[in-house]
């Protein structure tokens, strides 16, 4: 597997293609996001690599198409068993190569196998539909069946639930799948195909293809009328690029894109209840998750006591060393994620925001937690994703103007809210332009293999989870017998 050791285990980083741990020409380094040091050398797969992987997704889906639901399921099963079996090792190199506090990326794992759960169950209900025929001699019916092979795009902020969440349904529906990871976290995805070949599956089924460029292997996939689905998590820019290309070979698309998710604390809301729920909405994975607090609308009568309360919280947050299991918040994956949050905090400032904690990186790349007060329409922070450890307060009058503030983006993946009020509860629910809104419930997709997790307008496109991200990776095909 071309194993690498780091503090004691061993871990693949030789891309798996075809069945094969493979060699390629080049490697590219993984480095830790918070010492530098270098966790391994990884295989660079370019061209080659994509086509030798699309020929091996093509020959295996003939075989594993036809293997039934149940068998399928089974594999899966085995799957599952052995993710949370390696809890702590898949932990562990979340944590080393994109700096997830380790108790949170032990916790990404149970959530990345609850989508192996489920959809192992599921794999032998995707049945189809009989019709009432209009027609007295004819009987006719809609079978689902696989799309075919799959070509995935994952991020580094979810290493392998994003990965499981894309993988699961398509493996459980017949698909077979070529996954490119995130250049930053390559290893847990080596890692996840290393257990899938250990459960039984098959040559070809999942295939993982690091690259230092994602360029060179997707413009193969892409083109490759073969490949009948491109599923994407990533940035809104790169998913209307793909979405571009998928046009060419009329591909099936799913995007999960982007977000600048609200938080609109009402004027009737538990003020302790919300800053325990920011914390949990806004620090989590140092900020860095899609469905991410951007912006925290607060109701002006509440607004001192709720910031007061917040800063006291934020302040104790323990930052630092993601191995650590006392560590609240870790580094940001990359210079670049830095520099966004500081520029954001610099532009809010310049333009009259006030710093009440944080407000400054703390070498290497750690930042600190940060509140801001004073915030104004016209600053960066409010109008793009941070994707950091900032939280700006604006105050708000009454429920007209949250709702509008909370509409007024291209963007709309999450929105929170927080009132006692059930009538309001549902007003604002139905009224928020967002595919995902928490009532009182800052982690509405926590554990969401059930749950149909995706974005209205520029978040993307398709559902995953439940049996709506099993849909995607299904067509429908009617059979009309004629009888004689
Ligand atoms: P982020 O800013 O969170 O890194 P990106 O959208 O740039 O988000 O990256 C998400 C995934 O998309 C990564 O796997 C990355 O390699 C891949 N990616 C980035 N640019 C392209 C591209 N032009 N074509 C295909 N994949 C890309």
């Amino acid at each position: 597997l071309g194993l690498a050791m780091v503090k004691d285990f061993d871990f693949p980083s030789l891309a798996y293609v075809g069945g094969q741990w493979h060699k390629a020409s080049k490697t590219f380094a993984v480095k830790s996001p918070y010492s530098g040091e270098l966790v391994a050398e990884v295989a660079d797969c370019g061209e080659a690599e994509a086509k030798m992987a699309a020929d091996a997704a093509v020959a295996a889906f003939k075989e594993w198409k036809k293997l039934t639901g149940f068998e399928r399921g089974r594999i899966l099963r085995k799957w599952n068993d052995l993710l949370i079996a390696h809890q702590e090792e898949l932990g562990r190199l979340t944590a080393l190569e994109m700096g997830k506090p380790i108790t949170e990326a032990k916790g990404e794992v149970l959530y990345a196998a609850s989508f192996v759960e489920w959809c192992a169950e599921e794999a032998p209900r995707v049945t189809g539909e009989l019709i009432h025929s209009r027609f007295p001699n004819k009987r006719q019916m809609a079978v689902y069946e696989p799309v075919g092979p799959v070509y995935a795009i994952t991020p580094w902020n979810f290493p392998t639930s994003m990965i499981t969440r894309k993988a699961a349904p398509a493996l459980a529906a017949g698909c077979t799948i070529i996954v490119k990871p995130a250049e930053q976290t390559p290893l847990c995805a080596l890692y996840l195909a290393k257990l899938w070949e250990e459960a039984g599956g098959p040559a070809g089924t999942l295939q993982v293809l690091p690259a230092s460029d994602p360029v060179p292997v997707s413009k193969v996939l892409m083109e490759d009328m073969r490949i009948r689905k491109i599923t994407f998590t990533g940035s809104t820019p790169v998913g209307k690029i793909l979405y571009r290309q998928g046009a060419d070979t009329l591909k099936r698309v799913s995007l999960e894109l982007g977000g600048n998710a609200p938080f609109i604390i009402f004027e009737d809301a538990d003020i302790e209840k919300a800053v325990q729920f920011t914390l949990l909405s806004k620090y989590r994975n140092t900020g860095q998750t899609c469905v991410t607090t951007n912006r925290i609308y607060v109701h002006r009568k509440l607004e001192a006591d709720y910031a007061s309360a917040l800063a006291e919280a934020v302040s104790k947050l323990k930052v630092g060393d993601p191995l650590d299991p006392s560590t609240n918040v870790g580094p940001l994956v990359e210079q670049q994620g830095l520099d966004k949050v500081v520029s954001h905090v610099e532009d809010a400032v310049a333009k009259g925001a006030k710093v009440v904690t944080g407000g400054k990186a703390l070498g290497g790349l750690l930042y600190a937690p940060t509140v801001l007060t004073g915030i104004q329409p016209g600053m960066r922070i409010l109008e793009e994703e941070t994707f950091g450890p900032v939280a700006p307060l604006m105050p708000f009058e009454d429920e007209e103007q949250a709702i509008a503030w909370a509409n007024n983006t291209d963007y709309g993946l999450a929105a929170y809210i927080w009132t006692k009020d059930l009538s309001r509860a549902f007003r604002v629910a139905e009224a928020l332009e967002y595919g995902i809104v928490g009532v009182n419930d800052p982690v509405p997709s926590a554990m969401g293999s059930n749950l149909p997790f995706g974005g209205y307008k520029n978040s993307g496109l398709g559902r995953e989870g439940g049996h709506w991200g099993m849909e995607e990776f299904l067509e429908t095909k009617l059979i009309s017998f004629l009888l004689p």
